[in-house]
């Protein structure tokens, strides 16, 4: 855990929560094989990682992988007592020896969702904001730039690019390769660019899937067939044309568990979000469901979130595209 103000409260509050019995009800829940839970990381350590799986093993749970959920779906299966998905999404650098190293280690299947764009150039987009202070270019936050619509984002992001450079972020195209190989290994796509979908043209929108599905493939040799959106943002729309460019399954951002009922839609599955240098505490509270609904219901919305930066903004908004969008 890294030591800040906020991890010490929140890890009191998680202990309180666990010794007040909320934990030990939902896996009691999650036992009864009526739900799956569903979650990502995106650049955890391999200490905090390897923490929540030895948690969750110990714990009895089953490791799903997304072939395992689309065969129950596909086939109706019945879901194993205690299914945990577990993802993680970018394809961060740190990713092969903290997340993969663990899976095999432990034998559990991990699904990576990884941004191409980043993977060719090493940087996500964010990232070349820290720098435009640097350069005397004002640009407004990471979280009014999600907001506006993606040529207008990526013009100004662009004018950065041009004038600076960034450490490498994500994976190589080599340890994309390499990781491919691992038979606990699935990865799937997280659009080229890491845009806001529904604030992209729906060109852009066809092209973003499309582009990073093809030199995945290209990469790996393998079929790329599952998707988690970025931001957690989508609609109708990003749903429609994951069907038409042959994805099977797409992960949402929306913290609850995956019920029967939610199979029935294969492109809004949900995940719960969990945190990075936050306590083992918190994270078993997060990975259980316990903690981002209490968190909402006490009106904590900043201890809900899901990534470790005041520039965020709060994941999962299912929105329609575009119509508001004109600033
Ligand atoms: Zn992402």
């Amino acid at each position: 855990m890294e030591l800040s103000a906020r991890n010490v409260f929140t890890w009191l509050l998680a202990n309180l929560l666990i010794m007040c019995g909320f934990v030990n009800r939902a896996k009691k829940r999650a036992m009864r094989g009526d739900h799956i839970l569903s979650m990502y990381f995106h650049d955890p350590s391999k200490k905090e990682f390897e923490a929540c799986i030895k948690w969750l093993k110990s714990n009895g749970f089953t490791f799903l992988s997304p072939e395992d959920l689309h065969n129950i779906i596909t086939e109706d299966l019945a879901m194993p007592k205690g299914a945990v998905l577990m993802t993680a999404d970018d394809g961060w650098k740190g990713n092969e020896s903290n997340l993969v190293a663990v899976a095999e280690k432990y034998q559990v299947p991990i699904t990576i969702f990884v941004s191409t764009e980043a993977v060719e150039e090493g940087a996500y987009w964010w990232a070349y904001l820290e720098k435009a202070k640097d350069l005397n270019i004002s640009i407004p936050p990471k979280s009014s730039l999600k907001l506006i619509m993606n040529d207008k984002r990526a013009a100004l992001i662009n004018e950065i690019k041009r004038r600076t450079k960034v450490d490498r972020q994500a994976m190589t195209i080599n340890q994309i390769r390499q990781i491919s190989e691992s038979k606990y290994v699935t990865l799937g796509g997280h659009t080229h660019t890491h845009p806001i979908l529904v604030n992209c043209r729906t060109e852009q929108l066809y092209n973003e899937l499309h582009v990073s599905k093809q030199k995945l493939e290209a990469w790996t040799g393998k079929e790329i067939k599952y998707f988690a959106y970025p931001n957690g943002d989508f609609g109708e729309r990003e749903m429609r044309a994951l069907s038409e460019l042959g994805y099977k399954l797409a992960f949402s951002s929306e913290p609850r568990q995956t019920s029967r009922a939610d199979l029935r839609n294969t492109y809004c599955l949900p995940r719960f979000g969990l945190l990075e240098g936050a306590s083992l505490a918190e994270n078993i509270c997060r990975m259980t469901g316990v903690w981002k609904p209490l968190m909402l219901k006490f009106r904590l919305p900043e201890l809900a979130k899901d990534e470790n930066t005041s520039m965020e903004t709060p994941v999962y908004r299912r929105r329609e595209s575009t119509k508001l969008l004109t600033s």
